[in-house]
């Protein structure tokens, strides 16, 4: 094994060096060891991709679709996201120009940031969010400025974002919103999109809006997107990991003005010359003909929200309703006190159950743990009972 020559050690990129690694990943790796524990920390579906995308993917291996796709992405693809966005949303995208393929969400919010920010840029982020927003804006220059949104029921208000633009975050170039919300659950109403809206347009602001679960909404809560509203303005990124069970094909899209999306296109280009040639026939199927796998996952997985939210009420859990995505936000008891990573370590040791701990998630997060309900009814229904008996035992 080559050992790095003394010389060239501590060599590295410094802003690399200097972004903290996943705590999520890291906590989940160490809990992971624990015997007949219910692991409820991943964000991923336990349902597989359906045959019919699968079997897009395999006809076109068989084609012979194994050859650089262009560099926004192959039309058919930028065509049925074109499509997929006009009747799901009714918005209008050029998929000639207004469109392009990217390596999943992940690689979409990293060309969109590496498009939008000069160095020490700053971004406001609404917190609680998915951790991994701190370092893909950092890694692009920008400077995250966080919004501690656990006290408005974890939406980012227009007065919130008002303050804070006239505060910390003066002269802040863009904000991001992930709507549906990891890790809260929770889904933004029109009118609180619209209220954003026009604060985002007084101080001349990109958003960036996440809608990687934008699919999975429940009790009849509706998605609404800020492309709908203020469409010169957003970038929409989005993917089909989630809502279509493709996590590892690493598909997504951004939509957005064509002067933006030039830039976005040629880093793209740059970066990963063009997305794989086959899983873009897989992705188009799954925006064509996908609609009844998604209401189907959106059935199931509301089934399952309901079980784990009982739960962990009747054990003294509080939450802001969860309207979407597959995660629980649940502030942890006051008897267990608010130190969430000894909580969910505890949890874990003496309950064999598995959830992420707040803090982890930034500004608001403390005191509180999160859990993914994309797993099986049996198992999350055992997960209750853990927990169930764990508070009665601790309490
Ligand atoms: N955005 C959010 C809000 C997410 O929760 C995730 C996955 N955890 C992603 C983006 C990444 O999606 P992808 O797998 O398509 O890169």
């Amino acid at each position: 094994m080559p050992k790095l020559s003394p010389n060239l050690s501590g060599k590295i990129n410094s802003k690399i060096k200097n972004l903290p690694s996943s705590q999520i990943r890291s906590f989940s790796k160490g809990i992971a060891q624990i015997p007949e524990i219910i692991m409820l920390t991943v964000g991923e579906p336990d349902l597989n991709t359906p045959e019919h995308i699968k079997q897009a993917a395999i006809t076109a291996i068989e084609d012979n679709d194994s050859h650089y796709a262009p560099e926004a992405g192959k039309m058919a693809y930028l065509t049925a996201v074109s499509t997929y966005l006009q009747e799901s949303l009714g918005v209008s995208y050029d998929p000639k120009s207004e469109i392009c393929a990217t390596v999943g969400v992940s690689g979409g919010l990293n060309v969109t940031f590496m498009a939008l920010f000069n160095q020490g840029d700053k971004v406001i982020v609404p917190t609680p969010v998915w951790e991994v927003y701190f370092g893909i804006i950092k890694m692009a220059g920008g400077v995250p400025i966080q919004v501690d949104t656990s006290a408005d029921n974890f939406i980012l208000t227009a007065e919130k974002l008002t303050q804070t633009l006239e505060n910390e975050g003066n002269g802040a170039k863009a904000v991001v919103l992930t709507d549906p919300s990891n890790p809260t659950g929770r889904v933004y109403a029109q009118s609180e999109l619209k209220a954003l809206a026009q604060v985002i347009t007084a101080y001349g602001l990109y958003a960036v809006s996440d809608e990687i679960y934008a699919e999975l909404t429940y009790d009849h809560k509706k998605h609404y997107s800020l492309t709908q509203i203020i469409p010169d303005r957003t970038i929409l990124v989005s993917g089909l990991s989630k809502s279509f069970a493709m996590t590892g094909w690493r598909i997504g899209y951004i939509a957005g003005p064509a002067e933006i999306m030039a830039a976005i296109i040629k880093i793209n280009s740059f970066l990963i010359t063009s997305v794989t040639d086959n899983v873009q026939a897989a992705a188009t199927e799954g925006l064509r003909a996908g609609e009844k796998d998604y209401a189907a996952a959106r059935a199931t997985y509301g089934k399952r929200l309901h079980i784990v939210q009982t739960g962990l009420e009747q054990n003294g859990f509080e939450m802001a309703v969860p309207e979407g995505a597959f995660y629980i936000f649940a502030k942890i008891p006051s008897a267990f006190g608010s130190d969430d990573v000894a909580f969910a370590n505890d949890l874990a040791t003496k309950a064999k159950v598995g959830v992420v701990p707040g803090s982890y998630f930034g500004a608001g997060g403390q005191g509180y743990v999160r859990l993914s309900y994309a797993s099986s009814e049996e198992k999350l229904q055992t997960a209750v009972d853990r927990i169930t008996n764990y508070v009665k035992q601790s309490l």
